[in-house]
């Protein structure tokens, strides 16, 4: 049976709508369009869209009390900030891909004059609080739809948080606060995006490495090799070099990123966050974060994160149990018993090649990258009923990036517009992530197309070899692209409740989900294509795949647990240590097994600190449901497209108008619980 709590009447009055203030993304050259071309494009377009939002904003304060509607006060303004917000995701995301220095430069600035700017102009601005506050007093609730009632009181949530409710001179103090913490935040990401540290090595210390591999490295003028930080470099020299002093290098630069200057910014940062916080009344930046969130506040987090670590502990033991008592040749535990940081992942490499016949290098054979995102997408085709048309991408920012429009099954309407840039590049952004540029919409029955970004860093086709993804690879594309069908799927009248914009620790939802496809075995043979012999993942293989999913799972959810702590921790009180002490104090408390380094700075490079805050719990949190609604999905089929459609609908294409417990209440039939999370890690009862 299926409880529809929160859905009733969800359609029963129809919206007031301001069609003036959205533009239709139509076709892809409307896509090209969104992002400028050079400097004195940025800024013009950037002082155009602070003008047009000062203006509309206007408009929205001086409308007179008798003529205000709910269209011409929280509808304007939510067509006015997604208007202004497509300028600035545009402006800021070049900082992340532009290969032209001037034009990141460029900007750099633009994002952080626009994101000031934006802080005046709306959320913290009295003079628009106060009429949205006395409508909101005084409207009839029943006269407005559901998901408008959601948005105003989302809105006037946001007015507080800001501290619009508080005294002239808090609400000063305030936005001047968050006007000196935008800078720092931006040039956090920036630090980490230009980092370009990099070991040289000769030939005999990439031992272990496969000759594609070693043949595809940059080389200095003398011949030797360079080893770059990027994740196609890092992962395999971390898993299958045999030479200690190269896995130590190249750890080291990987954990010194933009280390020292990002330790002085994070602190910065940490101190104005709890500075503002407690000037709205909150003990911290974490119980601030926090308070709008599932979890509502550290207390549940911390108390939800020490039973997985509590719980894992035996497994974790196990596994390590297990390899260290087969310790590679040449890797030898500390004098206290403990594994070096950058043997981890190379003694679970070497015992899964050796002990359970698996060797990642030779599996990612099997998914060359044309192929493998080829089948991808159809699975998603499959499952969500939707099509994927691929298209010339030209005039965008780098060559390399491709476009896919994404249809409806029967090709008769557009959803949106996705955007790939999949390989690594000097000060392109170093991690894999989905940015939303434009948000979908569906008002009155008329679609508003959304454009969504992935950016990844995955390996480069070699001499006379395609792209090769690692398993890891292939679950992050999985992941991001479910994270970019989450806002082409959106459905919502409001644009600031669109596709991903849900709650923080909700977020990771869908795209965890997804990952729970890449271990079924319909799946690997339809992903798979060896790039030789055209053959799918033989049975074997995909048996001793299946297997590892539980192989280091311990390992995985303690460093899960500790990061999630490390993020509270980090934002929980005012401390007096240094960030690296109470990185220490932390990891040496959790992470018992493996050996604290002294040069350990990985809190430098951990951007989920600024765009996550104290709320990299929701991985974990998030996790929990995946694996919920997992549970329902798999019996049905992962291709089966009446279950995919009907999570579209009761999931997906909400986005952020309803509450995530009635999402998953709906979705689900009952309440969510985390049985099916504890089955899934292997820790059940
Ligand atoms: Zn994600």
């Amino acid at each position: 049976m299926l409880v529809t709590i929160g859905s009733l009447g969800w359609f029963a009055r129809s919206f007031t709508r301001v069609m003036d203030k959205r533009e239709i993304i139509e076709t892809f050259d409307d896509v090209v369009a969104l992002f400028p071309k050079t400097v004195q494009d940025i800024e013009q377009r950037a002082e155009a869209a602070c003008k047009l939002a000062e203006k509309e904003v206007r408009d929205i304060v001086s409308s007179s009390p008798s003529h205000r509607t709910f269209a011409n006060t929280f509808g304007a303004l939510d067509d006015t900030m997604a208007r202004f917000k497509k300028v600035l995701k545009a402006i800021s995301m070049l900082e992340m891909v532009s290969i032209d220095e001037e034009i990141r430069a460029s900007a750099h600035n633009a994002n952080i004059r626009l994101t000031n700017f934006g802080l005046d102009c709306f959320l913290h601005n009295a003079e628009l609080y106060a009429v949205c506050k006395d409508y909101s007093d005084k409207v009839r609730r029943d006269s407005l739809h559901d998901e408008e009632i959601f948005y105003l009181d989302k809105i006037i949530k946001d007015f507080e948080y800001a501290g619009l409710h508080l005294s002239p001179e808090h609400q000063a103090k305030i936005t001047e606060l968050k006007k000196a913490l935008t800078p720092l935040e931006v040039e956090f990401e920036a630090n980490i995006n230009s980092d370009q540290g990099c070991l040289i090595v000769e030939r005999a210390e990439l031992s272990g490495l496969d000759d594609a591999f070693i043949a595809g490295l940059a080389r200095t003028d003398d011949g030797s090799y360079i080893l770059k930080t990027d994740y196609p470099i890092f992962i395999p020299i971390m898993e299958n070099c045999t030479v200690e002093s190269t896995r130590r290098g190249l750890w080291k630069l990987f954990v010194n990123r933009a280390y020292p200057r990002n330790s002085i910014v994070l602190r910065q940062i940490i101190e104005l966050r709890n500075e503002c916080a407690r000037l709205l009344g909150f003990q911290s930046y974490a119980h601030f974060n926090l308070d709008d969130l599932m979890a509502k506040n550290p207390e549940t987090v911390d108390h939800f994160l020490d039973n997985i670590i509590v719980r894992s502990l035996p497994k974790v033991k196990q596994e390590f149990d297990l390899l260290t008592s087969n310790l590679p040749d040449g890797v030898s535990l500390t004098e206290d018993g403990k594994i070096r940081p950058w043997d981890n992942a190379f003694i679970k490499e070497m015992y899964k090649k050796k002990h359970l016949a698996v060797d990642e290098r030779h599996i990612a054979e099997y998914f060359p990258l044309e192929h493998t995102l080829e089948q991808l997408l159809s699975i998603y085709e499959q499952f969500m009923g939707i099509s994927f048309k691929s298209l010339p991408a030209s005039g965008l920012w780098h060559e390399e990036v491709k476009a896919l429009a994404v249809y409806n099954k029967t090709d008769t309407e557009l959803l949106g517009y996705i955007l790939l840039d999949l390989f690594p590049r000097p000060h392109k952004y170093k991690h894999a992530c989905e940015i939303d540029i434009v948000k979908a919409g569906r008002i009155e029955g008329v679609r508003y197309p959304a454009v969504a970004v992935v950016l990844t860093n995955f390996p480069r086709a070699l001499d006379g070899q395609p792209s090769l993804l690692q398993r890891s690879f292939v679950t992050t594309f999985f992941h991001e692209f479910g994270h970019a069908l989450h806002e082409i799927l959106g459905a919502t009248r409001f644009s600031e409740l669109a596709g991903t914009s849900v709650k923080l620790d909700f977020v990771e939802m869908p795209s965890q989900m997804l990952e729970e496809w890449l271990w079924d075995e319909e799946i690997l043979i339809k992903v798979s294509k060896h790039y030789i012999t055209n053959e799918s993942l033989p049975h074997d293989i995909i048996e001793r795949i299946r297997a590892l999913k539980y192989f280091d799972i311990g390992d995985w959810l303690q460093r899960q647990a500790f990061l999630a702590k490390l993020s509270l921790y980090y934002f929980k009180q005012p401390s007096k240590k240094s960030l690296c002490d109470m990185y220490q104090e932390l990891y040496q408390e959790i992470r018992t097994h493996v050996v604290f380094e002294h040069d350990d700075h990985f809190e430098a490079s951990f951007s989920h600190l600024v765009n996550y805050g104290a709320g990299y719990y929701s991985y974990l949190w998030s996790k929990v449901y995946a694996s919920d609604a997992f549970s329902v999905i798999k019996p049905a089929g992962l291709l089966n497209s009446v279950m995919g459609g009907r999570y579209v609908d009761e999931i997906l294409s909400k986005g952020g108008s309803v509450p995530p417990q009635l999402l998953l209440r709906n979705f689900l039939g009952r309440d969510a619980n985390s049985d099916a999370f504890f089955a899934d890690v292997g820790l059940s009862n």
